[in-house]
């Protein structure tokens, strides 16, 4: 029988399909993801669905999740080349997690690894089910609830068209939420506004610290293991010294042999942002709106301060023990 998506805020049906460990009978699997595709009525190759995994990161039952996709792949025709094939970054310890999603509709089939078998969860996620509180408080006992808010957030931006660069965030840091927006829409802005120069680098000076960092990883590579992101955290004590109103980081382009160069230091205004959305709405809905203004950094982002740096300042910014903004003089005298 066709489950019911529709008239209700969440059809849930739970059902467990056993899978069994490497080596045992993968028909099963195809033949729950068969299902899938038919509970949702769509076929392969469509490009209205969305399968979006964190199978080529995680191990369940001592098997790599990445063993899945092939037969994903063949059964729905979702590729990355299509851009209907998302993954989500999750420890190798995490269950795999695979939602099949209809984006005209936003049902969906949540399939989560539990055991030797599969959680199976039907689910309505129209971006009015997501934009309710109530629907919500309806998703407490689901066996996919750990992942729920990455499914929501990942599949409703998609389905509103956001851009390809903008998911790659959402892999690297396993949900979209308007932090990891604010990195996107700096990292917009240093591209549109400070493109480098032959032989300049960029180093950006994360600090204060939140979920932009992973937006700079995936557009600029700026990555703490290459030394392109200096991560500090700040005590609020010197938080509250800073100068600069809504501070939101600092980058460095300076000439890779002498290490000179010129700093910008950043503001991003979350309280414009935030009136995107209702206020009492769930943090979804203005995920959701935000996906209008991801080409529009600077109605959020400003360039707070941008001056000249020499290669012993720009050393003193970035190591251990000292606040930037204070190397920078964007702090106020100490008491
Ligand atoms: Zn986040």
């Amino acid at each position: 029988m066709k489950p019911m998506f529709k008239h209700v805020v969440a059809m849930i049906v739970l059902t467990l399909v056993a899978i069994g460990p490497a080596g045992a009978d993968d028909s099963r699997f195809n033949r729950m993801i068969s299902q899938a595709m038919a509970d949702l009525s769509t076929v392969k190759g469509s490009t209205d669905l969305l399968c979006l995994t964190n199978a080529p990161y995680v191990r369940s039952n001592g098997r790599p999740g990445i063993d899945y996709l092939n037969p994903i792949q063949e059964l729905t025709g979702c590729s990355v080349g299509n851009q209907n094939l998302l993954f989500f970054q999750r420890a190798q310890f995490y269950p795999l997690s695979i939602t099949l999603f209809r984006g005209s509709t936003g049902e969906a089939v949540v399939m989560t690894m539990k055991n030797d078998g599969f959680a199976i969860e039907r689910l309505e996620l129209s971006q009015s089910n997501l934009s309710s509180k109530a629907f919500w408080k309806e998703t407490e006992g689901l066996a996919c609830k750990p992942d729920f808010f990455t499914i929501a957030s990942i599949a409703g931006s998609w389905a509103l068209g956001a851009p390809y660069d903008y998911l790659k965030c959402a892999e690297l840091h396993n949900h979209l939420c308007p932090g990891v927006s604010s990195g996107y829409l700096i990292a917009r802005m240093i591209l549109d506004q400070y493109p480098l120069k032959q032989g300049e680098r960029y180093t950006m000076i994360s600090s204060p610290i939140w979920c932009k960092e992973d937006a700079f990883q995936v557009v600029l590579d700026l990555t703490p293991g290459k030394r392109g992101m200096i991560v500090k955290k700040l005590t609020q004590a010197q938080k509250d010294r800073i100068t600069v109103k809504n501070p939101a980081g600092m980058l460095l382009i300076t000439d890779k042999k002498t290490g000179a160069g010129k700093c910008v230091a950043f503001s991003f205004d979350f309280d414009k942002m935030r009136k995107l959305a209702p206020k009492e709405s769930p943090k979804v809905a203005l995920v959701f709106a935000l996906v209008d203004y991801l080409d529009e950094p600077r109605r959020f982002v400003t360039v707070a301060k941008e001056f000249p740096v020499t290669g012993k300042m720009a050393q003193e910014m970035i190591t251990a023990g000292s606040n930037p903004y204070e190397v920078a003089g964007l702090t106020t005298p100490q008491n």
